[in-house]
């Protein structure tokens, strides 16, 4: 899959750095100074990229957690956001990831204990207060986990922090290292989800909705809890028939006890973002849809997006209690951030 790899020069002799690139054999290592030499040059084709992504091995040292955009949340008071990774194996066709980046290469930070370090730094600031710290705004947080072993890493360090809460969001069905642990109340795995004819004419590589139902079902379990995330949602002609299934679908597999949270969340993004899209995929239909411009953000036309978001909610009331739904929209108003990936 990964026939090119980059590694920072600092990192190459490192134990962890030697455990991925012993996974690839057959790869071409190239050296490189900083990780920005490679994935930062402007006028990179991601499209083209994107076809055989390289895989860099890079640190990041600072900004490692970030404070998350207001309103952003599933009901914590302290919502904080990391990538530990930059970039996608899967290829969404509505991922904002595409407008965000020069490059397609997948940028991996090993450097986690820093990570973990700057976790510990807001928990302090946040003393006897839950803090939550949201993963998959950059990077699907499990696609790559075979390699990166992040979430292994991520059990030690929250077995000891019980108010610290991780949400690790993701389309993948790579559970193996949570599958291996206990189950935490304070680390959820929430996939993300959309109705299944829309999954496979926009979410190309990602793993079938039958194959997530199925890794959660099997989390599910072994009592780890499992998130719910329908968002972006997609409009079509058949919008409503194709969500109320897919909720019966999901709740047909899972109970409202398994369910730490749902959330929904309307289609937008930035507009750069969206022009940079187009631009890569002129052919594509999604792109075409009747979007407007609304503060900034390319999103459906107001009182569209007001019946999408209320026929969801209305829809999901029907198999879950409302204090576990959450959205980032107010009536019309939007977080001030993009689709989370993933
Ligand atoms: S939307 Fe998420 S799963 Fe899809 S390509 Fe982007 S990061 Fe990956």
């Amino acid at each position: 899959m990964i026939e090119t790899i980059y590694i920072e020069n600092e990192l190459m002799a490192t134990p962890q750095a030697q455990r991925i690139l012993a996974q690839f054999p057959t790869a071409d290592k190239i050296a490189c100074d900083r990780y920005t030499e490679v994935f930062n040059p402007k006028k990179q084709n991601f499209r083209l990229q994107k076809q055989k992504p390289a895989l860099i091995i890079a640190q990041k040292f600072d900004r490692h957690v970030l404070r998350a955009p207001d309103d952003y949340g599933i009901g914590g008071i302290h919502n904080y956001y990391f990538s530990y990774m930059l970039n996608c194996i899967y290829d969404c066709r509505y991922c904002f990831l595409q407008g965000m980046y020069q490059s397609a290469h997948y940028v991996l930070f090993i450097n986690y204990s820093d990570f973990f370090h700057s976790m510990d730094s807001i928990l302090t600031n946040h003393k006897n207060e839950n803090v939550w710290f949201f993963s998959g705004y950059d990077c699907d947080s499990l696609a790559l986990d075979p390699i990166s072993g992040f979430t292994s890493h991520l059990i030690d360090f929250l077995k000891y922090r019980k108010n610290a809460y991780v949400e690790l969001r993701t389309k993948s069905t790579q559970i193996r290292s949570l599958l291996k642990a206990p189950p935490m109340t304070n680390l959820i795995v929430a996939f993300s989800m959309s109705p299944t004819k829309t999954a496979d004419k926009f979410e190309h590589k990602t793993p079938s909705i039958e194959k997530r139902l199925n890794a959660m079902r099997k989390l599910a379990d072994k009592g780890w809890p499992i998130g719910l995330r329908f968002d972006p949602l997609i409009f079509d002609s058949s919008f409503e028939e194709r969500y109320r299934t897919l909720f019966a679908e999901v709740f047909s597999v899972l109970s409202p006890e398994d369910i730490h949270s749902v959330t929904i969340g309307p289609f937008r993004m930035p507009k750069p973002f969206f022009q940079k899209l187009v631009a890569l995929y002129p052919e594509e239909p999604l792109l075409a849809s009747p979007f407007q411009l609304r503060s900034g953000s390319i999103t459906y036309a107001q009182t569209q997006e007001e019946q999408m978001m209320q026929f969801c909610q209305h829809e999901l009331r029907n198999y879950i209690a409302t204090n576990k739904i959450f959205s980032c929209w107010t009536g019309g108003e939007h977080a001030k951030a993009e689709n989370v990936c993933t």
